[in-house]
């Protein structure tokens, strides 16, 4: 049988190898921290101490047939270094506009894609003049590295521009670049994934609707409770971007719906989505499968739900929840394996389906 290559080694990477087992396919996890992970548990794991050894990363693609990633971070050379040695996808093109909140809004604008109105910044004195140009309400977010609400500051009114600089590490990250976003007023915010082939098929799961918590992304509800119009327009924003990035593999594109029914793009990830674990309980095809097969050349899936979906992660520390689950009637509980609960952490996630909509 055939290997998949995985770059990164958390649960998406661990529900990408368990479906790519279903097909017949094994997957090589490679990680700086893949020892004893999510994926590691049910795959071939290679640990690293950085992303840049060459020999290890040549050795690596020797054991794959084709590599893909779950975290859209690695470094753009070690993605390089890799795609000499094995078909890569998605490549080093895709991940470096995904990695850079800039390139990432500019690229979409380029296309004609809406998105609430942005600076980059550099200094404190650059994030006071943005403010006063986008705000007076807007967020500071480092460009790079950042998830789940990490290195972003809140901007209003009587905020000091300094001090939120200093908030998402200026002034002790070298070379930090921030992004000034206006505040979206959004009604709801909404995400889609497209699937593409080497061959430039595509297909989009439905819009679905994402409510976070306290930054982080509580529940997703598939299909997204919007008009059909908005949802068309999003699956059409999230299609154009895959289709000019030239995609292989996955595209989750978060998009905010605002009160007129505008639809402004917010930022993008290569790769399997928080926002799609619904389609492993009410999907034809799952998103984990679809990118097995856009990635191994096989004809995409089906992109029909059978049931309309509530998921919600289970974060932190919840044992007895997690018991509480089990025992629930028609509850479907997916967990990660990871040992150590910490505040914030995704340790899973359930599932809960009802009679489909529309
Ligand atoms: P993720 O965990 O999805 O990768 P992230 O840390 O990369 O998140 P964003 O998705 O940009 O960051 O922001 C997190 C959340 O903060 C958004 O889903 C949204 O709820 C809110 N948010 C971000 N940018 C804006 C904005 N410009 N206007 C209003 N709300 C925003
Ligand atoms: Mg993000
Ligand atoms: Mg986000």
């Amino acid at each position: 049988g055939s290997t998949i290559g995985m770059l990164g080694a958390g649960q998406l990477g661990r529900m990408t190898a368990l479906a790519a087992a279903r097909l017949g396919y094994r997957t090589h996890v490679y990680a700086p921290d893949a020892a004893d992970s999510p994926a590691a548990q049910v795959s071939a794991a290679t640990t690293v101490a950085g992303w840049d050894d060459e020999a290890a990363l040549a050795r690596f693609a020797a054991s794959c047939d084709v590599i893909t990633l779950e975290w859209e971070n690695v470094p753009v050379p070690t993605v390089e270094a890799l795609a000499r040695h094995k078909p890569m996808h998605p490549g080093a093109g895709v991940l470096s506009v995904a990695q850079d909140r800039v390139a990432e809004k500019g690229f979409a604008n380029r296309l004609g894609i809406a998105t609430a109105p942005w600076r980059a910044v550099t200094s404190a004195d650059e994030v006071a003049a943005a403010a006063v140009e986008v705000g007076p309400r807007c967020i500071l977010k480092s460009t790079r590295l950042g998830y789940d609400g990490k290195g972003q500051a809140v901007i209003d009114r009587g905020t000091d521009p300094a001090a939120a600089w200093a908030a998402i590490g200026g002034g002790t990250v070298p070379g930090l670049v921030g992004i000034v976003e206006g505040f979206v007023p959004f009604v709801c915010e909404v995400s889609v994934i497209v699937a593409r082939s080497a061959d430039g098929a595509m297909a989009a799961y439905p819009a679905v609707e994402n409510r976070h918590k306290g930054g982080i992304l509580d529940r997703s509800i598939a299909p997204a409770r919007v008009p059909a119009s908005t949802a068309a327009e999003a699956e059409r924003v999230a299609r154009t971007l895959a289709e000019a990035l030239d995609v292989v593999g996955l595209l989750a594109v978060e998009m905010f719906v605002t009160a007129d029914g505008a639809v402004l793009m917010n930022e993008m990830a290569p790769r399997p989505h928080n926002s799609g674990h619904w389609t492993m309980d009410a999907g034809t095809t799952d998103q984990f499968e679809q990118l097995v097969r856009a990635v191994c050349g096989l004809p995409l899936g089906s992109v029909e739900r059978f049931a309309d979906a509530e998921m919600e992660n289970l974060i932190g520390d919840a044992a007895d929840r997690w018991s509480r689950l089990l025992a629930e009637p028609g509850a479907r509980l997916h967990l990660y394996g990871k040992a150590e609960a910490r505040p914030g952490r995704k340790m899973g996630h359930v599932t809960r389906l009802f009679p489909k909509s529309g």
